[in-house]
């Protein structure tokens, strides 16, 4: 099995709902994300996956997110965007360009803390 990994980051403002702390007001973080891809064969050029074509990809999902209000986008309108869930919207929306190829999506909130979502 191959593995492909690309990081880049993005900058947004969220509040945490329901949640007694300082989560609860509103405050930023730059958001660094991490998404790998995975498969077992490779092109003719020998690639799982060309990396413009992965950060491409990428970068339509951030520049979505980059510089906003998360609560008030459509993927967290209900659920938190949390570490956690901000990983699982990445994963399932990068999987609608490489269906069956996401690996995982980490998602660091700060220098020492992140969240990944994975499905192996
Ligand atoms: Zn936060």
């Amino acid at each position: 099995m191959y593995k492909v990994k690309i990081i880049k980051n993005f900058s947004s403002a969220h509040n945490l709902r329901g949640y007694e702390g300082n989560c609860e007001n509103l405050h930023g973080h730059n958001w660094r994300v991490e998404a790998a891809l995975k498969g077992d064969k490779l092109d003719n050029v020998g690639m799982l996956v060309d990396f413009r074509v992965l950060k491409r990809a990428l970068n339509a999902i951030l520049d979505d997110l980059d510089h906003k209000y998360l609560n008030e986008h459509e993927a967290f309108k209900v659920i938190n965007p949390t570490s956690e869930n901000i990983a699982k919207y990445i994963f399932d929306t990068l999987g609608k360009t490489f269906p069956n190829m996401v690996d995982s999506v980490t998602i660091w909130e700060s220098d020492d803390a992140c969240a990944t979502y994975t499905e192996s």
